[in-house]
């Protein structure tokens, strides 16, 4: 009897040793959320109950490559961008040519 009273008690301390130091991994993993596409409530649930570890695979796996795209549009003729949609090229506009712009949309790094 004595031996269950002692496994439990040990079980419990591991536990708690466990979960402190879950709590505390998945708190500083959901901090740097503003560098993954997950937010920082799912990487902390993630981290809290499958391990910080997969936490941080998650969060490296998740990570936002470019921070923002801005969409430009370039003529095909004289590859200049525009910031402003046009539709056709104002270089060329006046020599008679209706130069289509294409949309592109540029990484802002
Ligand atoms: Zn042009």
């Amino acid at each position: 009897m004595i031996f269950i009273v002692y496994f439990l008690e040990y079980f419990r301390l591991i536990y708690n040793v466990f979960r402190k130091l879950f709590y505390k991994n998945s708190f500083a993993i959901a901090s740097q959320a503003k560098n993954s596409r997950l937010n920082s409530a799912q990487l902390f649930l993630i981290s809290f109950f499958l391990s910080p570890l997969v936490g941080l695979i998650f969060m490296i796996k998740t990570k936002k490559r470019f921070s923002y795209y801005v969409y430009q549009y370039k003529c095909p003729r004289c590859k200049y961008y525009f910031t402003e949609n046009y539709k056709i090229c104002s270089h060329y506009e006046k020599d008679g040519y209706k130069i289509e712009l294409k949309e592109v949309k540029k990484i802002m790094t």
